[in-house]
This record gives C-alpha cells, sequence and structure tokens, in this order.
C-alpha cells in the first residue's frame, strides 16, 4: 500500500479494510484515525463526520492533505484503530 510519493503511513488494522480507505468506509467499520506528524510528533485526531460532510467522504485517507498545526509538516502517519466508544 505504501508508495513514494505518499505521505502517509497507515498502520494499525488498515490491512483489513479496503485498499484505499476512505473516512465514510472507515467511519462504517466503526474504527478512528490519528495522524501522527513525523517530523515532532504532535498527534491529530481525525474527524471523520466532518470530513464527510466537508464533502470528503469518498476521499481515500492516502490523499488527504493535512498540514500540521505546529509545524506546518505535511507527512503524517496514520494509526487506523477500532473505536472503543460507540
Ligand atoms: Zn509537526
Amino acid at each position: 500500500m505504501f508508495q513514494d510519493g505518499i505521505p502517509w503511513v497507515l498502520e494499525g488494522e488498515a490491512a483489513l479494510m479496503a485498499d484505499q480507505p476512505t473516512p465514510r468506509t472507515t467511519l462504517t467499520a466503526h474504527h478512528h484515525v490519528t495522524a501522527w506528524c513525523l517530523n515532532c510528533g504532535h498527534a491529530l485526531e481525525i474527524d471523520l463526520p466532518e470530513l464527510i460532510t466537508a464533502g470528503h467522504g469518498d476521499t481515500p485517507l492516502l490523499e488527504l492533505s493535512l498540514r500540521c498545526a505546529r509545524c506546518g509538516e505535511r507527512r503524517f502517519q496514520l494509526t487506523v484503530a477500532r473505536a472503543e466508544r460507540l
């Protein structure tokens, strides 16, 4: 799944999901996504319902463009895990 040029790394249970998980499929599978800045380690919880509301529900997670609020880094490591609270 990981290719040169893609700034995101998927971990956790992503391998169990679709090849190109999207906010909609991730939310439907009751998983949540945390992004970790590869530069400063700042953690960002991805708001899947907000992304879907904004029209990015079918945009692959790897194609989302985020910027670290602390240092401006654009490369993140994604951790996908089953949500504990439902
Ligand atoms: Zn950062």
